[in-house]
């Protein structure tokens, strides 16, 4: 038996990982600009985040959630003070898929309507709802399509209003920052007039943080940029630094009977253990702020470089296009000649994703290359 090959991949093992710097089975050492599709929020072996798991490792691995688990309080209590979302509840899983899985869920529960509505350029997971509501064709196979969802245009207020108004929707899903397809952003008035109309329409605003989250922005969550509150907002990647786990983070006035939720894996004890570290570290170590300050840092740095067509995003998470070399070509001489992690979305976007403990001197090795590359 083998992995199935379902990936695209570089011909590179690694092994090792510390802070932004990762080893490969030859000793090769690479500069993480990528964070492994941005999961990787504080570092690679952070020691206080080795440390909790494994004190939590000789205490108790896990246990379902028949019985009650202080660590999710924690948990809970701790991502509320941080985000301003405490006046929501949170539901514990594994992958930003089920999160947003569970957010479906909800919605439709609440409302009693079947139908979702999402944006074009949409990635919402790749588990049978969260796929459906996913704007590519390539990845969803035939199981979903009676599952009723409708596109719009990111910004497009008109399409918004004609849709939400016929209140048919349970739902609307609007990425923090779009990552997949592309770093696109829904701008201040999108977020408003979907706020308010879900408000009208008695429609669940859904905010999918799982990659622009947990501080990636500069902001606890991207959407928070444009002073609205989602009725749901989901998360997953950063929260557990590698370690799966994921929220759906729902407002209080939401009212679920048991039952309706429910995950065998989702808030274990170790989870827990690894979410709880990850937010006192970004807490102590003032991550979103130095987030904030080296994403300015790389993007007006960006903006003096040549053949650079469009920079986009916030904080850390940015996507670069390029005129007359192509994004694909860049990514490739990045890792081959400078032992440089990053990654692409769309077609031709670089995608950077670093971990939120990045440095401005690693920024500037990261810069340096690239002027290089470009000359
Ligand atoms: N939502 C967004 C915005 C994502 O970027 C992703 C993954 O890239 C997901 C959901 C799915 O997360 P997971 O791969 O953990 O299921």
């Amino acid at each position: 038996m083998n992995p199935l090959d379902v990936y695209f991949q570089y011909p590179i093992t690694l092994i090792k990982g510390k802070n932004n710097i990762l080893y490969d089975n030859e000793n090769n050492k690479y500069i993480d600009f990528y964070g492994g599709h941005g999961v990787i929020s504080i570092g690679h072996s952070h020691d206080k985040f080795t440390k909790a798991i494994s004190e939590q490792l000789n205490e108790l691995t896990f246990y379902s959630n028949a019985f009650k688990n202080d660590l999710q309080y924690k948990l809970a209590d701790l991502l509320g003070e941080l985000s301003g979302y405490s006046n929501h509840d949170l539901f514990l899983s594994n992958s930003g898929a089920e999160a947003n899985e569970n957010a479906i869920k909800v919605a439709s529960f609440v409302t009693k309507r079947d139908k979702i509505l999402a944006l074009k350029k949409a990635f919402h997971g790749r588990s049978a709802g969260a796929v459906a509501i996913t704007d590519n064709k390539n990845i969803q196979p035939p199981f979903g399509n009676n599952i009723k969802v409708d596109f719009i245009d990111i910004n497009d207020v008109q399409a918004l209003k004609k849709h939400l108004q016929t209140k048919e929707y349970a739902a609307i899903f609007i990425e923090g920052i779009q990552g997949v397809s592309g770093i696109w952003e829904a701008n201040t008035e999108f977020w408003q007039t979907a706020r308010e109309l879900c408000t009208q329409t008695n429609t669940i605003l859904v905010a999918d943080e799982v990659q622009s989250g947990y501080g990636r922005s500069g902001k606890f969550f991207a959407h928070q940029y444009h002073n609205i509150t989602a009725d749901i907002v989901t998360t997953g990647k950063g929260m557990g630094n590698g370690f799966p786990v994921a929220g759906t983070i729902i407002d209080k006035k939401i009212k679920l009977e048991k039952g309706m939720l429910g995950t065998t894996f989702g808030g274990g004890h170790l989870a827990c253990a690894a979410a709880i570290s990850v937010l006192e570290v970004i807490k102590d170590e003032k991550l979103i702020e130095n987030t904030k300050e080296i994403g300015n840092y790389i993007i007006n740095k960006l903006e003096n470089l040549d053949k650079i067509n469009n920079i986009r995003g916030r904080g850390l998470m940015i996507g670069i296009e390029f005129n007359s070399i192509s994004g694909k070509e860049v990514r490739q001489t990045l890792i081959n000649k400078y032992g440089i992690i990053t990654g692409f979305s769309g077609p031709e976007t670089l995608r950077l994703l670093p971990p939120l403990n990045i440095t401005q001197n690693d920024a500037g090795i990261f810069i340096d290359a690239l002027t290089t590359i470009l000359k």
